[in-house]
């Protein structure tokens, strides 16, 4: 699933492409119909025609694309969708879902595999992404407020790192990134973090982020920035699908076990509980 680097990189590519544009016409494919969520597919399509965009903004993996009626359009890619900038006439792809033309004769195309992308056309972003806490590189994330969020709490510091309300925008690929490079066992119950792992933890977040984000992001699987290409973090990972492989710090074979309900990678010799 794209994560923050990879949603931001697509936000980068995208601003200077679409900001000032205007929106031609919109069409979802048939089988596309569940990426509109707050109208039928054809009134959402005959609400954004003729629509400008006068900026693209981001929050946690949210793009949000600030128009012109002062609407916002809230698109989520979910596990496997990309939205890529394209000319006219490029053929459309195997998983394409929806077609937006711009006034400038150039395209975007939504493409999504397993189809859990959605778009919300709405007045206040929030009414959409109703879970969301402070972005993970906003200044509103701070060691404090990691700490806060993971006192007396009953669940694994994995589990406080996926959820969107205390550091959004982190998923499954960062959330083991920032336990390894914090040496801390993801399992580890997430009151018993004090002051300094929580500085740890926070600092190791924002540089897993950081690095993953000056790659243009993880292509472990579908995901596309905003020209169709692949990132290049995924080669740079520490533990991240790297199971069996030796631990760069110690050594030891990564390990990979079931926290907080996925898929998770570390080392069990250097990541203390
Ligand atoms: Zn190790």
């Amino acid at each position: 699933m794209p994560e923050l680097p990879e949603v931001e990189t697509i936000r980068r590519d995208l601003t200077p492409l679409l900001v000032g544009r205007r929106v031609a016409r919109v069409r979802i494919h048939a089988g596309g119909e569940r990426l509109a969520v707050t109208d039928p597919p054809r009134t959402l399509e005959r609400r954004l025609q003729g629509r400008g965009v006068v900026a693209i903004g981001r929050q946690g993996k949210y793009l949000l694309l600030r128009l012109d009626d002062g609407l916002t359009w809230v698109i989520h890619l979910r596990m496997t969708g990309s939205i890529v900038h394209a000319l006219a006439d490029a053929p459309p792809g195997r998983f394409e879902r929806a077609r937006i033309d711009l006034d400038d004769g150039a395209t975007l195309r939504f493409n999504d595999l397993r189809k859990f992308g959605t778009w919300h056309l709405v007045e206040d972003a929030a009414e959409a992404m109703p879970h969301s806490g402070p972005d993970a590189l906003s200044e509103a994330f701070t060691p404090e407020w990691l700490l806060s969020r993971l006192r007396g709490r009953q669940t694994s510091v994995k589990a406080v790192l996926l959820d969107q309300s205390v550091c959004a925008g982190v998923g499954n690929i960062y959330a083991d990134e920032a336990c390894w490079i914090a040496s801390i066992d993801p399992r580890t119950e997430a009151s018993r973090v004090g002051l300094t792992r929580a500085k740890r933890l926070h600092a190791a977040v924002l540089e897993t982020l950081r690095a993953s984000l000056a790659d243009r992001g993880s292509s472990f699987s579908d995901y596309r920035d905003g020209l169709g290409a692949e990132g290049l973090h995924h080669v740079r990972v520490h533990v991240f699908r790297r199971e069996g492989q030796p631990c760069e710090r110690c050594g030891a074979a990564i390990l990979k076990a079931r926290v907080a309900g996925r898929g998770t990678h570390f080392c069990p010799r250097c990541q203390r509980k």
